[in-house]
């Protein structure tokens, strides 16, 4: 895909950030005194537009200043090295087609709390990440795996009263059934975290 020429009102696209020394990069990360704006979320799009993923400034910056990446949308607020200023990403698009596999989520204990927004599937409870535990849907000692279909958030409540039993046979019922943590999961997630900023909103409403 080409970066071809860009229209003015994008400073930061005009500044040629292929030009740009890695090291400048760090340097302008590391120098900058408000980690707040740093840690804020960034869009992150496929070449094609596609949303994929989303990252801190901190990062986002990098692939702007390496020219892996190009920023679609920004805010006000600027950073500033000793040499430039650059306006604080919100969206950007990475210039070269990424291709995504259709699982890209490690199987862990924080992304099955996060798949499952941190919901006892049982009770359907709400908790911190401290008060829930995984759950084997068909316990292990039935031959359950630990998979993506056979693990899901548990308060510790249901855990105990559940046992080493399936549901049916402990009548409770599982909320969803569960499934692997799709693109289209973090996608879901992504609309959550941008909820409040406008500026994603066309690239993930569609
Ligand atoms: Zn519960």
């Amino acid at each position: 895909m080409s970066t071809g020429a860009q229209p003015v009102h994008r400073p930061w696209r005009t500044a040629r950030a292929g030009a740009v020394a890695p090291e400048s990069a760090a340097r302008l990360t590391r120098q900058h005194r408000r980690p707040a704006v740093m840690q804020e979320p960034v869009l992150v799009l496929n070449a094609t537009f596609e949303p994929i993923n989303v990252t801190a400034v901190r990062r986002a910056l990098v692939l702007l200043l390496k020219g892996v990446a190009q920023a679609e949308e920004s805010n006000t607020t600027q950073v500033h090295s000793t040499s430039k200023s650059v306006q604080v990403p919100s969206v950007i698009r990475l210039l070269a087609y990424r291709h995504i596999p259709q699982q890209t989520r490690a199987l862990s204990r924080k992304n099955i709390l996060l798949r499952d927004h941190n919901t006892c599937q049982f009770c359907g409870r709400t908790f911190p990440a401290s008060e829930l535990t995984l759950d084997h849907v068909m316990p292990r000692s039935r031959g359950g795996r630990s998979s993506w279909e056979n693990l899901v958030a548990c308060c510790y409540a249901c855990n105990n009263s559940k046992g080493d039993r399936t549901p049916e046979e402990a009548g409770i019922e599982l909320s969803r059934r569960p499934r692997p943590f799709t693109l289209h999961t973090s996608r879901q997630l992504m609309r959550l975290i941008g909820h409040k900023d406008e500026k994603w909103r066309k690239y993930l409403f569609y």
